[in-house]
């Protein structure tokens, strides 16, 4: 299992490798544009062009992910913000595949309480609309859209596998779509997975409703709140009230070997240090050995 970790792009797109490199992560994940705000960064098309090659021929971090603008809601009964929303995810998918990243990750939205059933056309409707819209801009395929579990927080949508398969579904199971675990919401839903037994079902689960192979990337955090809490508060490894045996329980499963593990703790309150890749190595190999017996 490859680790990486989200860093800040600040000063350049490119400069996110450097930091991934210092901190000895395989792969970085970053935010195209300012994460809580509408306003799209101005990329240069040789800035989007030079991170492709420099991530390319990079010697360490193998892969970039990106993560999507936190305002976007595919959700909303707003018919302005679902624009809005629609614009920017396009902006979203573009950047990232111009600079070649592995995939976008995406909060789907909050219904505010009219239920997934109210909003599944609308939401499957939207992530294809983006996608086609960014295909169409960029002359070609553009990367994949992570839908991302969400902790369940007011009427968030993704609580559950079983919703995000219900998404898929709506979709027409389009190809172009897979899926990011995040280990904190995970938790946050109330899903248990303190030993290998309870990790294991978590990850047959997961195979049963969106299917394994659509899994693009882990979010490997420890959790600042209770099991089914419903927030989306995360913690370093092995700090919060996941644990590092529990989250090592549920990497070390042979089947997720092949997928990235991506960093996005708070580490002294600027995100990720190269501690906590090294704590995410660790309670991976801890996890590998037990199971080993
Ligand atoms: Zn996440
Ligand atoms: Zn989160």
């Amino acid at each position: 299992m490859q680790i990486g970790a989200h860093v800040s792009s600040a000063g350049g797109l490119v400069k996110a490798l450097d930091r991934g490199d210092a901190m000895g992560a395989d792969v970085v994940q970053i935010f195209t544009q300012s994460p809580r705000t509408w306003r799209s960064s101005a990329h240069s098309h040789e800035e989007l062009t030079s991170y492709a090659a420099a991530q390319a021929a990079h010697p360490r971090v193998r892969a970039t992910f990106c993560h999507a603008t936190y305002l976007v809601n595919l959700a909303t009964a707003d018919e302005a913000l679902l624009a809005k929303s629609h614009r920017c995810l396009v902006e979203n998918l573009v950047t990232a595949s111009a600079i070649g990243a592995s995939g976008v990750v995406l909060h789907v939205g909050s219904h505010r309480g009219a239920g997934i059933d109210a909003v599944l056309v609308q939401v499957a409707g939207g992530i294809v609309a983006a996608l086609d819209g960014a295909s169409d801009e960029l002359g070609c395929t553009c990367c994949p859209l992570l839908l991302e579990n969400a902790a369940g927080a007011g009427g968030t949508v993704g609580r559950s596998f079983a919703e995000l398969a219900r998404i898929l579904d709506a979709t027409g199971d389009d190809e172009r779509i897979g899926t990011c675990l995040d280990t904190q919401h995970l938790f946050a839903s109330g899903s248990d997975y303190s030993s290998t037994e309870a990790a294991d079902s978590v990850v047959a689960d997961l195979d049963r409703t969106t299917g394994l192979a659509r899994l693009g990337c882990i979010h490997l955090n420890d959790s600042l709140v209770p099991l089914g809490a419903n927030r989306d508060r995360h913690a370093n490894l092995g700090e919060g009230e996941i644990g590092a045996a529990a989250l090592g329980c549920l990497v070390s499963h042979p089947l997720l070997d092949g997928v990235t593990a991506i960093l996005e703790v708070p580490g002294d309150g600027d995100g990720p240090r190269s501690v906590d890749v090294v704590a995410a190595r660790a309670l991976l190999a801890d996890g590998i050995a037990r199971r080993a017996g």
